[in-house]
């Protein structure tokens, strides 16, 4: 049985001071769950949520790390800095970052295997674009992107990760998979995980669905049999995330 995780990303939004003003209002409400529950959260905020979440089962992540260990990369954050602080997981190639920053899908290799090397769990996202999704190529996308991420990466570090299926036309848009459509594309994932590793090891890695996840959709999504939770944008940041973590 794999334990399901949700995880918010926060993208750019709240300040320390909104952080622990959210946090403390909606930590008791998605803690002691049978859930794993992440927040991904600005680097600025993280060691305030880090406080925050103290005592409880709740557990903070980054949106991004540097693949390399240190050195001149200027605004750039390393595995290390996070972990010493006590950081978790990380988000690895959010659409955003491809879209916006130019990730690519080697890029998110190497952060995937550094993020491991570090005992960090990278949370790493694929999904396809409206145009891909119209012309038929949703599966050959997520299939590609999966197995580049998943280059040299062995079988036992391979457990660790979890990857977000989000296709990037349902990401802030309010339109949202069909269960149908997010289960076919997860199982796909899955597959692919089960070409490279055997079925024992693809059947222990966590898939989550990502897009305008709401506390309406969510029972409905995260009841599929290749969907093991979700990374939920927008609705994390109110407090009805909490009807999504006790779906
Ligand atoms: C996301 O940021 O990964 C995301 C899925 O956003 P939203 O839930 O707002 O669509």
């Amino acid at each position: 049985m794999r334990k399901k995780i949700i995880a918010g990303n926060w993208k750019m939004n709240y300040t320390p001071k909104e952080t622990k003003a959210f946090i403390d209002a909606i930590k008791d409400k998605v803690s002691g769950t049978p859930h794993e529950v992440v927040f991904c959260v600005p680097y600025v905020d993280l060691a305030t949520a880090l406080e925050a979440v103290k005592g409880t089962d709740i557990k903070i992540g980054a949106q991004n790390i540097h693949q390399e260990d240190k050195g001149a990369f200027t605004g750039e954050i390393s595995a290390d800095m996070l972990v010493e602080i006590g950081v978790t997981h990380v988000v690895i190639g959010h659409s955003e970052r491809r879209q916006y920053f130019g990730e690519t899908d080697l890029g998110v290799n190497a952060k995937a295997k550094k993020s491991l090397a570090k005992g960090l769990v990278p949370i790493i996202c694929v999904g396809e674009s409206l145009d891909q999704r119209k012309q038929g190529v949703t599966i050959d996308i997520v299939r590609l992107q999966t197995r580049i991420a998943f280059l040299d990466i062995p079988e036992g570090d391979a457990k660790k990760c979890v990857v977000a299926y989000e296709p990037i036309w349902a990401i802030g848009t309010g339109l949202t998979a069909s269960s149908d459509q997010a289960e076919e594309a997860c199982k796909a994932i899955r597959d692919v995980l089960g070409e490279i590793y055997g079925t024992a090891v693809s059947d222990e890695i966590r898939i989550q669905y990502g897009g305008s996840v709401t506390a309406s959709n969510a029972s409905e999504l995260f009841k599929m049999p290749d969907i093991d939770g979700g990374l939920v944008g927008g609705a994390s940041l109110k407090p009805d995330f909490e009807k999504i973590v006790n779906f």
